[in-house]
């Protein structure tokens, strides 16, 4: 039983200019958050500038990132945090420098002094706002962190003799017999293959209880393929969010032996989709959804 192992290679070359280019757009992005918090008026703002700061830091990183081409999950996340962590210390310096008007390096160089004046004055005006900074740091690390589990890349397999995503993938939704488990998708798999599966009835997404297959593939080499498969159902004991997915299986790795093609029904057998590109523009559902006939046509034009 293979499945995707995540390697922790990245391109040292692109990281070297993705992650300082990187930093910089968030270190002028905290200077001009500082500036914006303390100018404005409304403090009822200040979420919605904290808002569009926590925003910038984890698009930029998320280019840094992937424009480094790190594969590894934590060391993906530990660069994010990294990046947070830097806007939020960098977003308190020039806090600083703006209240003692100083420049940016003179608190760098000499932090303890800044903060215990700014505290000083805080504890004769009633109090530290150390849940508000808390809360600051909260939001602007988390949100971030939160981000690297939604982002794209790190959800496809990389191809590495190709060093590139596996992006191109198509998903197939399937009425089973049973609910399986993990262990009884990898027997299956192995006992009566892949192909097996296909043969079931085709699901629609307002159906209340089905299965998707996630089939991955690298476009260039397109030598490997992974499968991930989710159970969809609706769980009706729930008040919200009755929509419910689990992912019972994660990247397995396909025998070699598995054609792209079979998955459409067989047919299309010297195409692929991705010569689709055309027709696809002009045909806006989404691969689980068509019709084999559609497809035919398609391939005609
Ligand atoms: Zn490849």
């Amino acid at each position: 039983m293979a499945y995707y192992q995540e390697s922790k290679k990245f391109n040292l070359r692109r990281m070297a200019w993705t992650f300082p280019l990187g930093l910089l757009v968030v270190f002028g992005g905290a200077d001009l958050y500082a500036y914006v918090i303390l100018e404005n008026p409304a403090s009822f703002f200040n979420f919605v500038i904290t808002a569009i700061f926590m925003l910038l830091i984890a698009v930029t990183a998320i280019l840094a990132i992937d424009g480094a081409k790190i594969r590894n999950y934590r060391v993906r996340l530990l660069s994010m945090i990294f990046f947070a962590v830097f806007g939020v210390v960098c977003a308190w310096i020039f806090f600083l420098a703006l209240i003692f008007e100083v420049s940016f390096f003179t608190v760098l160089t000499d932090f303890s002094t800044y903060f215990l004046k700014l505290t000083s004055g805080f504890t004769r005006n009633g109090g530290i706002p150390y849940f508000s900074w808390l809360a600051e740091a909260a939001f602007i690390i988390g949100f971030p962190i939160s981000f690297i589990g939604t982002s794209k890349n790190g959800e496809f397999p990389y191809c590495e003799p190709c060093d590139k995503w596996s992006e191109d993938n198509v998903s197939i939704l399937l009425k089973l017999p049973q609910i399986y488990t993990l262990s009884e998708l990898e027997e299956k798999i192995k006992t009566d293959g892949i192909r097996s599966f296909l043969t079931y009835e085709r699901a629609d997404k307002k159906d209340a209880n089905y299965h998707e297959f996630i089939f991955f593939w690298c476009a260039t080499c397109r030598d490997e393929m992974h499968l991930s498969v989710k159970w969809h159902h609706i769980d009706d004991s729930k008040t919200f969010d009755k929509k419910q997915s689990e992912l019972i299986m994660n990247l397995y790795e396909l025998e070699s032996g598995f054609q792209r093609e079979e998955l459409y029904d067989g047919k299309n057998d010297s195409e692929d989709r991705f010569n689709f590109a055309e027709a696809e523009e002009q045909q806006p559902e989404k691969p689980e959804n068509y019709d084999p006939n559609e497809f035919d046509e398609l391939e005609e034009i």
